[in-house]
């Protein structure tokens, strides 16, 4: 049977103020109150329900949730799930195989909680068990992702507290049966808005099913700290920017009787002013003048080993690409390095002195054609092109 509307239970409209919810809530629960209603074995039921949609309603999160998911069979209009709750009959997980089933039981840590079901369970406030994955990034120069470097790396993490080794108690310290769990270390919770148990790690005494009165000083009975740890990270020669690494058992302990999780860094390269990597080779730009393009000669190239020289050909054209043999990036397997690629540009002076534009017109004028086929094949083409 579908549930009634929470609205239409307490008889108020949609967009009720809390003031008025709270209002009809007193009303109705006088009138249904199943001391008053002695003879009415439905008095309980409809009680009951006046106190979950009463909770709902006058909890602004909850009555956001309801408004937004609406209940079995009430689907609110827009809802992403319109026609049922998300796990209600017209789910999008509907028919076999699925851990949530009408009424069931689910326990969290047995399902991958990613994408969309982990955005909804997020939602209600069940996360991911926490492994104790630490996540960094470490920040490295163009020259020290291509050599290879060794870095520190400093991070916080959960440690077991050294003055109780983890246990959590002190000298006079008394464990009891945990308040919030009675001692199952579990909490199973029925949401109200859907047809399912949750069951989850008792958040109290993280599953232990006790807790600790008059704990450790040190770590107020948690059995861990929060450390700053240092590891050396080796970057090998030719690490690319996003290389990743695990280093196994360098994270932080979710508890002090279960083991540590990993370490993640990322590998981050900061971008360099000349060079760009195009897999094993270095890429850069230089501007060249005219006369050394015409003439050739050498130029000044930067390269990731210093300053270096490149034989410019004469008759370079601009765009050409040049190639620095071996000063790339070294190889991580096959040894040896990549090449440098440079590419010529040509800088055209814009401020000249009339001396300077004299000798150029003298220079154009004592040019002519042979010296430039490009120029000359293209004029060949434009008077074909316009014989008539
Ligand atoms: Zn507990
Ligand atoms: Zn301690």
């Amino acid at each position: 049977m579908a549930k009634r509307d929470y609205y239409e239970l307490l008889g108020i409209p949609k967009g009720a103020t809390a003031d008025e919810i709270k209002a009809a809530f007193r009303k109705a629960a006088a009138k249904h109150h199943p001391d008053l209603n002695p003879g009415d074995p439905q008095a309980a039921e409809r009680f009951k329900e006046l106190n979950e949609a009463h909770q709902v309603l006058s909890d602004p999160q909850k009555r956001l949730m309801y408004d937004r998911f609406g209940v079995e069979g009430g689907g609110a209009a827009g809802s992403p799930f319109a026609g049922g709750s998300p796990f209600g009959g017209a789910n999008p997980f509907a028919g076999g195989g699925f851990p949530f089933g009408q009424g069931g039981v689910v326990d969290i840590g047995d399902i991958a909680v990613d994408g969309f079901l982990g955005d909804l369970l997020g939602v209600f406030g069940v996360g991911k068990g926490d492994k104790g994955d630490v996540k960094r990034s470490l920040e490295i120069t163009f020259e020290e992702a291509a050599f290879g470097c060794v870095k520190n790396l400093s991070f916080e993490r959960l440690e077991v507290c050294g003055d109780c080794t983890g246990s959590g108690q002190g000298a006079n310290s008394r464990i009891e049966t945990c308040p919030a769990c009675s001692g199952k270390g579990r909490i199973r919770f029925q949401q109200g808005l859907l047809p399912l148990a949750v069951e989850r790690e008792c958040t109290r005494c993280k599953g232990r099913g006790r807790t600790i009165v008059d704990p450790c000083k040190g770590c107020h009975g948690a059995g861990l700290i929060q450390k700053t740890h240092k590891v050396e990270v080796t970057i090998p020669a030719g690490t690319d920017h996003g290389s990743a690494k695990v280093v196994p058992g360098a994270g932080s302990r979710p508890r002090s009787d279960r083991s540590p999780g990993d370490l993640l860094i990322t590998v981050e390269v900061k971008p360099h002013p000349f060079f760009k990597r195009q897999g094993d080779d270095v890429v850069c730009t230089v501007p060249i003048g005219f006369p050394t393009a015409a003439l050739g000669g050498e130029v000044a190239v930067p390269t990731l080993d210093g300053k270096g020289a490149m034989k410019v050909p004469a008759g370079t054209q601009p765009g050409a690409t040049l190639r620095l043999k071996g000063k790339g990036i070294p190889r991580r397997t096959l040894g040896g390095r990549g090449d440098q690629l440079v590419l010529v540009s040509l800088e055209v002076p814009t401020k000249l002195t009339d001396h300077q534009k004299e000798l150029l017109l003298a220079f154009a004028t004592a040019l002519g054609d042979d010296v430039q086929p490009e120029q000359r094949g293209f004029f060949d083409k434009l008077k074909d092109l316009f014989q008539d």
